[in-house]
C-alpha cells in the first residue's frame, strides 16, 4: 500500500524548533518509504492565521529542505465539506446544540477533568428536549457537540505502544462546531486525511489524546484511520515548553544564525539519529532514517554556536 503522509501546520505564527522537529521527522517517515507528503495549512482560527504567516512557514520549510508533493486546500476554504460531514454525523442523532458557557462548565458541581484540564461535559445541553432545542436554537446558534459511548477507545502508536482513552468518563461529548460557524481540529483534520487519503500520521505527542476522539470519528464517517506516530515535544534548553510566542527559536531568528544543515543536524541528533552533532541536510538523512532510535522522553534542546 501506498504511504500517503501529511504536514498538517498551523500559521498562527511562525515555525518554531519543535514545529520544525516534527515536520522534519513526519517528512523523513515519508520519504524513507517513498511515500507522498502532503501539506495542509490548518488555518481554521483565521484571527489568529494568516496567509502571510502561511506562506513564510512554507518558505521556511523548503529552506530546510521538507518539500511535499502536494498541497491541499487550506482548511479556511473548506467549511462546506466540513459542514457535509457534520451532515453525516448528525443523521446519526448522536450530535446535539449546546449553550454551556465555559463558565457553566466550570461551576457544573464535582464536574470531572480531562487529562489535559478542561471540565468533562456533563451532558446539560444532551437532556434538552427537541421543543426546548428548537426555541433555543431560534434565538442564538448553539455549540454543535459529538455525544460520545461509554467506551474504551485504543490505537497502537508506533512510537508511544498503546494508548487508550474511555471517551465518555475521559472525555465527554466534544466540540464539532463552534457557536460563530468555526469548524473544530478534530472534525476537520479528520475530514481532511480522509479527503487526502493519508495513511500515516506523524504529529507531536501533544496530540496523542485526540487520537481516540479522531478514531471515534473515523468509525463514524466510515473511513480507514491511518497509522499514528508521535514524536516527543522539544522544550528551551531551560525547560520551557516551546510555543510560537517564544520567538527567541522561531524560524526568523534561526535563519539568521544557522545553515539549513546545522538545525537539521541538531534535529536529527536529538531525534537519535546521529551519533553525535553534525551539520547534515534532510536529503542525506533519507537512508539512515529509523525510527526505532527516536524514543519517547520530551528533550531539553541545546543548538551548536551559530553566528
Ligand atoms: N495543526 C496542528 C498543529 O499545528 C497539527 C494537527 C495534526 O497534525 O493533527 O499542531
Amino acid at each position: 500500500m501506498k504511504i500517503i503522509g501529511r504536514y498538517a501546520p498551523t500559521p498562527s505564527g511562525r515555525l518554531h524548533l519543535g514545529n520544525i522537529y516534527a515536520a522534519l521527522l513526519c517528512w523523513l517517515s515519508v520519504r524513507s518509504r517513498q511515500g507522498e507528503l502532503l501539506l495542509r495549512i490548518e488555518d481554521l482560527d483565521t484571527l489568529r492565521c494568516t496567509v502571510e504567516n502561511a506562506d513564510l512557514l512554507k518558505e521556511d520549510l523548503l529552506w530546510l529542505g521538507l518539500d511535499w508533493d502536494r498541497e491541499m486546500p487550506a482548511q479556511r476554504t473548506r467549511s462546506a465539506y466540513y459542514e457535509e460531514c457534520l451532515q453525516r454525523l448528525s443523521e446519526r442523532g448522536e450530535v446535539f446544540p449546546c449553550w454551556c458557557t465555559r463558565g457553566d462548565l466550570k461551576n457544573a458541581a464535582n464536574a470531572p477533568h480531562a487529562s489535559d484540564g478542561h471540565p468533562i461535559y456533563p451532558g446539560t445541553c444532551r437532556a434538552l428536549s427537541a421543543e426546548e432545542r428548537e426555541i433555543r436554537l431560534r434565538k442564538k446558534p448553539g455549540i454543535m457537540r459529538l455525544a460520545v459511548p461509554d467506551e474504551v477507545i485504543g490505537f497502537e502508536d508506533g512510537n508511544y505502544g498503546h494508548y487508550e482513552e474511555n471517551l465518555q468518563s475521559e472525555c465527554g461529548a466534544f466540540i464539532l462546531r463552534r457557536a460563530d460557524g468555526v469548524f473544530a481540529y478534530q472534525l476537520a483534520v479528520v475530514a481532511d486525511d480522509i479527503a487526502g487519503g493519508v495513511t500515516e500520521v506523524v504529529r507531536g505527542r501533544d496530540l496523542l489524546d485526540s487520537t481516540p476522539r479522531q478514531l471515534y470519528l473515523y468509525r463514524l464517517l466510515g473511513a480507514e484511520p491511518p497509522t499514528y506516530f508521535h514524536v516527543p515535544l522539544l522544550t528551551a534548553p531551560d525547560g520551557r515548553r516551546l510555543s510560537k510566542r517564544d520567538e527567541d527559536l522561531d524560524m526568523g531568528l534561526l535563519k539568521l544564525r544557522y545553515r539549513p544543515e546545522e538545525l537539521v543536524g541538531a534535529l536529527a541528533y536529538a531525534a537519535g539519529q546521529l551519533e553525535k552533532y553534525e551539520p547534515i541536510s534532510a536529503g542525506e538523512l533519507v537512508g539512515i532514517f529509523d525510527k526505532k532510535k527516536v524514543g519517547r522522553d520530551d528533550i531539553a534542546i541545546t543548538l551548536p554556536d551559530g553566528k
